[in-house]
């Protein structure tokens, strides 16, 4: 076969598709990636550990039974009622396939709702959300009505724009769906919201998806989803075996025997994100949106420019133009991260600022 004709193989919603870009920067202070700046458990304790692996040549629990039971304990829910993937990210996919499209969600949002619809050529519905970065509820409802999506993804708080949407307009849609309603709560932890779990019980539609990446634990890829128990059952026959290894199965359960650990260091997190608010606040040339996530989107005139010249002092941030046209989002580092991210912004921010800021 002649090297152009492998392209006619590929299924044209594929082809379509841009692989995910996570390119290694090398930098002195990575803000970019909405990680925690703790490893909330000491490798060589964790690994210290007799069972930590179990046996090299067997594979994993596929069930991750322990893991399972710790997680139903602390949530207070059945094991029947969850549900982990390889990170959040394969549970997306494992629900976009059990279920089918129309998959809606407001934009901007995470990018993988869109990009996981179309890799399995299903028909993706985003809907701007509004000025105040809240969901647009008449136009929602009106898909909902007219397209009658079998998904819909809501991430609150919301990436990247940091904010919850309206408990209300969360709840009309709850109420107006047919299908399924799935509300990501990848960064709730660092919200003082109270969030969506106790409302499973009255609805059997929603589905809550959380994520042990933000909170210190994203080389593991633990992602889990909170359901009825009937929907859990169908979501697991697509599940591939073992999807789950064994380590990431044994740190997850240290993670969440260790909680006050993570807990306080989820509170210093969200506390220095109140710091790093209030000081962009106060510097022209750049105005921050409230969060409440780990991170905070920023907006400036020039963000390629403000991205470049913070690489120069060894910041990395995400350049989120694209997306959210001149804007930055910096990820909440260490206190010494976020100075020194602060320190580096006041430098370089004068030679992005255009006269019209000033
Ligand atoms: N949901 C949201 C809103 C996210 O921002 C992310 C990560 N960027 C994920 C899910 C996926 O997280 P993971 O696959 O690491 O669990």
């Amino acid at each position: 076969m002649k090297k152009g004709n492998l392209s006619k193989l590929i299924r044209p919603s594929v082809l379509a598709l841009k692989a995910y870009e996570a390119r290694e920067t090398p930098c002195a202070v990575k803000l970019d990636a909405n990680e925690s700046p703790y490893s909330p458990l000491p490798l060589d304790k964790v690994f210290s550990k007799k069972d930590i692996l179990g046996s090299l040549n067997r594979y994993p629990d596929p069930e991750a039974k322990a893991l399972k039971k710790a997680l139903a304990k602390d949530l207070k829910v059945t094991e029947k009622n969850i549900l982990f993937g390889n990170g959040s990210d394969e549970l997306i996919y494992y629900l976009i396939t059990t279920l089918g499209g129309p998959v809606l969600f407001p934009v901007p949002t995470f990018i993988m709702y869109g990009v996981i619809a179309q890799a399995l050529g299903e028909k993706a519905i985003p809907i701007p959300l509004d000025d105040d970065f809240d969901l647009n509820i008449d136009r929602m409802l009106d898909i909902i009505k007219k397209d009658k999506p079998r998904l819909v993804f809501l991430s609150s708080p919301n990436n990247p724009t940091g904010n919850c949407f309206s408990t209300d307009r969360i709840m009309r849609i709850i109420e107006a769906s047919k299908g399924i309603v799935v509300v990501d709560e990848a960064y709730a932890p660092f919200s003082s919201r109270r969030g969506f779990l106790p409302l499973l019980r009255d609805y059997a539609n929603l589905v809550i998806l959380r994520t042990m990446s933000k909170i210190g634990f994203a080389a593991l890829r633990v992602g889990y989803m909170i359901a009825d128990e009937g929907l859990i059952r169908e979501v697991n026959k697509v599940r591939l075996p073992y999807n789950l290894n064994s380590l990431s199965q044994s740190v997850a359960l240290e993670g969440i025997k260790n909680k006050k650990i993570v807990d306080a260091q989820i509170r210093i997190i969200a506390g220095e994100r109140d710091r790093l608010f209030d000081e962009l606040s106060a510097i022209r040339g750049i105005s921050p949106f409230p969060s409440e996530a780990n991170f905070i989107l920023c907006k400036v005139s020039d963000a390629g420019k403000l991205y470049r010249g913070l690489l120069t002092q060894g910041v990395l941030v995400k350049n989120m133009d694209r997306m959210v046209p001149n804007t930055i989002r910096v990820t909440i580092g260490l206190p010494r991260e976020n100075t020194l991210f602060i320190a580096a912004l006041k430098k370089v921010l004068p030679k992005v600022i255009i006269k019209s800021d000033t």
